[in-house]
């Protein structure tokens, strides 16, 4: 298993065309959803076991949270300011975003504090907490994010390099290689 953000920067530069590749091959491979999401799921405890967050917390640092209205209101609770506060001191608008969605202005996040979030858990934001989002339903639905987190995070990285083990490269890479 692969742990060194470093090293899945390059070697998700490298994976660039295979991991493409393999995302066609999930699209038309008939694998049923839910069969496809427990796969997930069961690679996602396996390796989320053996990461520690704490001590990468990249997503924090390169990545953009979407904020809900409820998600500012359980921040401004935890801060103890408005939400006209939060909304001034650390959030913004993104014009690609729902209009009552909001991001954080700067990133790394600015409630990331000595390397560790300064929320507490049943306060932090809903895509905080979601992130990777491998546990969701309908894996092969969400492919091109997976695609863009591999070089992010370390789990989703290793998640899809145990797929491809497990139900590409052992199983059907002779077929596939005969469409590519
Ligand atoms: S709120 Fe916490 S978990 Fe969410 S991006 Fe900021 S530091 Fe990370
Ligand atoms: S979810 Fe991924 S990017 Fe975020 S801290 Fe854990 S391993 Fe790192």
């Amino acid at each position: 298993m692969e742990t060194d953000l470093n090293r899945i920067k390059k070697l998700s530069e490298e994976k660039e065309d295979e991991n493409w590749k393999f995302r066609s091959f999930l699209k038309v491979c008939n694998i049923p959803s839910k069969k496809m999401d427990s796969i997930v799921h069961r690679l996602y405890h396996q390796v989320a076991s053996k990461i520690d967050c704490e001590s990468c917390v990249n997503c924090c640092k390169e990545l953009n949270a979407v904020l809900d209205q409820e998600d500012l209101k359980k921040l401004s609770k935890c801060l103890e300011i408005s939400i006209e506060q939060l909304k001034d001191q650390y959030l913004t608008k993104d014009t690609d975003l729902d209009s009552k969605k909001f991001t954080f202005k700067k990133r790394p996040c600015p409630l990331l504090k000595n390397n560790l979030c300064s929320i507490p858990i049943n306060y932090r934001p809903k895509d905080c907490v979601s992130y990777p989002y491998l546990l969701k339903k309908d894996f092969t639905s969400r492919l091109m994010g997976v695609i863009g987190n591999c070089s992010v995070c370390l789990i989703v990285f290793n998640v899809y390099e145990l797929l491809k083990d497990e139900i590409w490269h052992k199983h059907f890479s002779d077929v596939f290689s005969d469409f590519y």
